[in-house]
Formats: C-alpha cells, sequence, structure tokens
C-alpha cells in the first residue's frame, strides 16, 4: 500500500473514531461524582487512585483517604500527602490487620475503627474525592458489613467522586459503582526476583 493510502485510510478511521466519541461526549449530560472501582490482579490499582488524588488537588478539591491496610513499611503516598498536603485527610487502618494475623476480633475491630473514619466523609458533601484504599478485603473477609458500605457509597453527596481499591470486590459492590476497572497481570517484576521498588511500589 502507498504511503498516501495508507495515509487516507488512517484519516478516515480517525475521522469515524473521532465521530463516535463526539456522540459519547454530546449523550453525557449527567452532572454527578462517579463512583469508581479498580480491581484485578495486577499492578496498578492503588496508584492510579493517588493519580486521582492528585488530579483532585490541582483543582484545589477537597479530598479524604483512607487506607484499609496495615502498612508494612511506610509508603510514598503516605509520606507526601502527610507532610506536603496538610489539606488532605489521611487516615491508615494501622494496626491490627495483618496478613498472618491470627486475632480476627482485632481485625475487624480494626476495620470497624477505620470505616467510622470513611463514613463521615462519604456524608460530608465538602469531600471532593474520597479514595477507600484495599476497602475490597474488608468486605471479602466480611470486616464490615457490605450492605452498609454499599448503602454509603450510593447515598454520598451528589458531586462527591469515590475511589474503592483492591481485589475482587463482588457484584452488590461492582454495582454500586459507575466505573469498574479489572487491572490484568500480564506480567510483573516482583516474579522475576525483582525487588519492590522505592517511589514505585510503595
Ligand atoms: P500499586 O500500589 O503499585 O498500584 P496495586 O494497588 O495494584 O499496586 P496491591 O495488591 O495493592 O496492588 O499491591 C501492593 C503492592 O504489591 C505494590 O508494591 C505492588 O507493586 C505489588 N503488586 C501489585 N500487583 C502485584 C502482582 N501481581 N505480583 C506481585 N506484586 C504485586
Ligand atoms: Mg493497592
Amino acid at each position: 500500500m502507498s504511503d498516501e493510502r495508507k495515509n487516507a485510510k488512517h484519516k478516515a478511521a480517525m475521522e469515524k473514531q473521532k465521530s463516535k466519541v463526539d456522540a459519547n461526549i454530546e449523550a453525557a449530560d449527567e452532572e454527578r461524582g462517579v463512583a469508581i472501582l479498580l480491581t484485578g490482579n495486577g499492578k496498578g490499582k492503588s496508584s492510579s487512585a493517588f493519580g486521582m488524588v492528585m488530579r483532585a488537588l490541582g483543582y484545589g478539591h477537597k479530598v479524604g483517604v483512607v487506607q484499609f491496610i496495615k502498612g508494612q513499611q511506610l509508603s510514598g503516598e503516605e509520606i507526601y500527602l502527610k507532610e506536603k498536603c496538610p489539606d488532605v485527610t489521611f487516615y491508615q487502618m494501622g494496626t491490627g490487620f495483618t496478613w498472618d494475623t491470627q486475632d480476627r476480633t482485632a481485625d475487624m475491630q480494626a476495620a470497624r475503627d477505620t470505616w467510622a473514619v470513611a463514613l463521615p466523609m462519604l456524608r460530608d458533601p465538602s469531600y471532593n474525592l474520597v479514595v477507600m484504599d484495599e476497602l475490597t478485603y474488608m468486605l471479602a473477609y466480611k470486616y464490615l458489613p457490605e450492605e452498609e458500605v454499599i448503602k454509603a457509597i450510593r447515598e454520598r453527596p451528589r458531586e462527591q467522586s469515590v475511589v474503592v481499591t483492591g481485589r475482587g470486590g463482588g457484584t452488590a459492590l461492582q454495582d454500586v459503582m459507575d466505573t469498574v476497572s479489572e487491572v490484568k497481570e500480564i506480567k510483573h517484576a516482583f516474579k522475576a526476583g525483582i525487588k519492590a521498588r522505592q517511589g514505585v511500589d510503595y
């Protein structure tokens, strides 16, 4: 195929694509916050959530971040938000829950205490964005009542967006979310013996 033909073909394809996108933009006329679930086995769920935190902060939006996992080690996002973004409400479960813990009662209490921080944010219209990082595990282990979590997400202020991360999540949670993305693992450096990297993995 000549370059000229290739270019003409490409142009036609791009125009077709553009008209499709334009039609979708035209059709979207509802203005409200969105609920996003980032799930799947691949790397990129929490980092995507923190990407949205950065976007929101760029516009001076009010942001809350609640992490439903005990930090095995400090993460860059925690350091940055605590040190440089005093306006961001940051809370981490901190105690109780670890993967190898035997103390289910303590885990449940820690989950409930953390939920008690997240819930008021989901009821506070001054928050533009609320991130609940690794929340899905709390539902999977039944540390938190799924109906209550789903109800709080559904009944949140109209302008508020919420991002939930974590593997799994279940169909009831997926149903209440507007956007659900699955990060699929194709490969991961860790499996080739490469250590988790500061500033990239944590
Ligand atoms: P990230 O925080 O890097 O976006 P994530 O939120 O998608 O990752 P988690 O399950 O929360 O994934 O895992 C957190 C940590 O585990 C990160 O250090 C991440 O690089 C690493 N990790 C994520 N996915 C995998 C995987 N498939 N295999 C091994 N390690 C992984
Ligand atoms: Mg994560």
